[in-house]
């Protein structure tokens, strides 16, 4: 091993050179060596599969070697021997290299020197192909795909190295694809994906994660804001590019979250990530959306707490529970219904309101097993009630990732079947977001369950652009209006008014109508002379237990 200390100027090159090579080696590891002082700069891809010292090694070779198979061990000795003493100008063998966890994967290494006018030999590069490592390419753009973004923050984590995540990605790629054709959809995504790792990140820290989205990963520094890369990405995006003749626009969402906890898994971290990137693409006209407070106190307690609940699903539920709101018929004010609401809680955060838990987990391959919690509990729970209220129903909130599973209609058959309440007790919540859905999906499950008997209604009317196009499309039993459109009709007229033409609008369509959010005698004195069927709110109850609502319908 040499002593000398590797030169500044040299190390500049060699980061050059090496950032050029890594460029245009697809799917492959790189290593380069600098032959005078035999110290390399190797992927940091390769460093974290095989467990490496460092991307910067003196006498790497000999390094790398103790990581080859014994049995291809004297082959590859001889064969690096020849390269260095000068006896070949080119190397290329395959030999197989042990894995952390103790396997083997059958590698290629190809390599050359390159030599200075002298004819000295200056440098010793190539390739190694790892032909196990398909799992964690993504073959279409080359970059790490899905596999290797979770694999990269879980070392991150173990490592305890604080690091920004972003995730780019455009709307409508479906469209483009229909548009000029599958070809063209591929250049777009190798487009994207060169841009970012050329522009905002590198090869190793760039990933496609599936259909249009992306993510970089980078080490966070201070004088580097995400908001500055994203913009410019954005508009470099916006004002289109040439793709085979045609001038394509895309039109991108972002999301950050900084992973500066390090009791966390890549689960949570992901969770996190998609809320950023879908309140972006939902809520903010795809503007940036930082998950948290960037590198604050709060945001690691944040990520911990999404932590903890995560790993309470998976721990059987624990510390969720359900909390029900009665809802009363507007006339007779007798409780004739009631709405589900979820809950969690916990030593260390306390109580957690479903607005702090759902977003994160709805997006979550864990959440389908949450909903089907919730709605059998909440039919065990209502036929309990039933006892009392023979009519009783029991409504039940659904996000709209549950309703996009292929056997969300079987679960909810399962769950009644299972407590043996009939159909028509249950009404399933479905929220504006539903629009995100498919339509004619939407419209299936929406007929599939209304056949079947159970009821539907629409949550929180009003509240999204798309309410009134919604009620046209499809058939609702009750249209839920939501409580913003309530508080002030006592001193507002103008609100009295609107709230007036929305609960007229929603019986135009035959579906009973509820009012959300009535806190006082007032508000109910004046919706009472406007047909509404039902109200619910904290004037008749705030929602209570299974154990106090029992307490309550017992008299
Ligand atoms: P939501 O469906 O609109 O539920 C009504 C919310 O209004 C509840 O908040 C309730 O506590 C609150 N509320 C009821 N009456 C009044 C009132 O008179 N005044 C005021 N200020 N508020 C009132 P909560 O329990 O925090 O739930 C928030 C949202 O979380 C729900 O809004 C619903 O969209 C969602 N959610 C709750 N449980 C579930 C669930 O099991 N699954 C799904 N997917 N979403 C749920
Ligand atoms: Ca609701
Ligand atoms: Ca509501």
């Amino acid at each position: 091993m040499m002593d000398q200390k590797f030169p500044e100027e040299a190390k500049r090159r060699l980061d050059s050179l090496f950032e050029s090579y890594a460029i245009i080696a697809e799917n492959t590891y790189v290593y380069l060596c600098d032959m005078r002082y035999n110290y390399s700069r190797w992927s940091k891809a390769l460093v974290k599969a095989f467990d490496l010292p460092s991307e910067y090694m003196y006498d790497a070779g000999l390094i790398w070697e103790e990581h080859i198979h014994p049995e291809d061990r004297e082959a590859y000795h001889r064969g690096l021997d020849d390269v260095f003493s000068g006896k070949q100008n080119a190397h290329d063998m395959q030999y197989r290299a042990r894995r952390p966890d103790g396997g083997y994967d059958l590698c290629t290494c190809r390599g050359i020197v390159i030599k200075d006018e002298d004819g000295e030999p200056v440098y010793f590069g190539g390739t190694i192909r790892n032909h196990s490592d398909k799992n964690y390419i993504d073959t279409l753009t080359g970059l790490r795909n899905r596999n290797g973004f979770f694999l990269d923050i879980q070392n991150y984590i173990q490592n305890k190295t604080t690091i920004m995540i972003g995730m780019a990605g455009f709307s409508k790629f479906s469209n483009i694809n229909e548009i000029y054709g599958y070809e063209v959809g591929n250049k777009v995504l190798q487009h994207f994906g060169r841009y970012l790792m050329e522009n905002v990140s590198n090869r190793e820290g760039t990933y496609r994660l599936d259909g249009s989205r992306f993510a970089v990963i980078s080490v966070v520094q201070e004088e580097k804001k995400p908001e500055q890369s994203y913009e410019k990405l954005r508009s470099y995006f916006r004002k289109g590019i040439n793709v085979d003749g045609n001038d394509i626009i895309l039109e991108l969402n972002g999301g950050v979250v900084y992973l500066d906890s390090f009791n966390v898994d890549y689960r949570t971290v992901l969770s996190c990530l998609n809320y950023a990137y879908q309140d972006s693409k939902r809520n903010k006209h795809g503007d940036l959306v930082t998950f948290g407070r960037e590198l604050t106190g709060d945001n690691r307690k944040e990520l911990e707490k999404l932590y903890a609940v995560h790993k309470s699903v998976a721990k059987e539920l624990e510390g969720f529970y359900l909390l029900y709101q009665p809802v009363v018929d507007a006339e007779t004010e007798k409780i004739i219904g009631a709405e589900a609401l979820l809950r969690w809680k916990s030593d260390e955060y306390g109580t957690l309101p479903p607005d702090a838990i759902i977003p994160f987990l709805e997006t979550d391959p864990i959440f389908p097993v949450l909903g089907e919690w919730i709605l059998c509990k909440a039919l065990e729970d209502a036929k309990k009630i039933m006892e009392y209220i023979p009519d009783f129903k029991i409504n039940i909130n659904l996000s709209y990732t549950q309703v996009e599973k292929a056997d969300f209609t079987d679960s909810v058959w399962n769950a009644i079947n299972k407590t043996g309440i009939g159909p028509e007790h249950v009404c399933l919540e479905m929220t504006e977001r539903c629009r995100l859905l498919d339509m004619n999906l939407l419209s299936d499950v929406i007929t599939r369950l209304r056949t079947g008997g159970v009821k539907i209604a629409l949550d929180d009317f009003g509240t999204g652009y798309s309410s009134v196009g919604l009620i046209t499309k499809l058939t609702f039993d009750t249209i839920k209006i939501d409580r913003s459109f309530v508080q002030n009709i006592e001193q507002d007229e103008q609100e009295k008014r609107l709230l007036y033409n929305f609960t007229d609008m929603a019986g135009a369509f035959g579906a009973n109508v509820c009012v959300e959010g009535i806190e006082t005698a007032g508000i109910r004195d004046i919706l009472r002379t406007y047909g509404v069927h039902s109200f619910q709110g904290y004037y008749y109850s705030k929602p209570i237990t299974i154990e106090e609502f029992l307490d309550k319908v017992r008299g």
